[in-house]
């Protein structure tokens, strides 16, 4: 999904240039306690849903005219809907105790304002993200 040239820092390979320029610059920092690399958060857990196209688990066959399991839902009724994960780039814990989340702009994508504020709802804070300018790195 992500485009950019694979980057080797360290020992860890980076998706882009960019985001191991960031841990580089992350590492200069001295209010910085640890870093975490691509941490994943849920932003949805998964849930169930009753199947629409049934009437709990059954049809009637159009060829038969019997009543037969609905195949959409094998019969039960309901419908699993996987969990919405989201992986960020950085997650970094500052000596303060503060967490900050940091995704490294370098790619397009369109969900990505859903993302954001999905995890600023599910997580009370600001999920930063940063833009390499020529005077140094911005959030954005
Ligand atoms: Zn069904």
């Amino acid at each position: 999904m992500r485009s950019g040239k694979q980057t080797v820092v360290d020992g860890i390979t980076f998706d882009s240039q960019t985001e191991a320029e960031y841990y580089e610059y992350l590492k200069t920092r001295d209010d910085v306690e640890s870093i975490k690399l691509q941490p994943q958060y849920i932003l949805m857990d998964e849930f169930k849903i009753t199947c629409s196209r049934c009437d709990l688990g059954y049809v009637t066959s159009e060829k038969t005219g019997k009543i037969i399991k609905c195949k959409t839902c094998k019969g039960t009724g309901l419908r699993n809907r996987q969990a919405w994960t989201y992986t960020a780039d950085f997650e970094v814990l500052c000596h303060d105790g503060r967490v900050q989340v940091i995704d490294v702009k370098g790619f397009a994508n369109e969900r990505f304002p859903l993302v954001r504020k999905m995890f600023e709802y599910q997580n009370g804070y600001e999920l930063l993200v940063v833009k390499k300018t020529k005077t140094g790195w911005r959030y954005v």
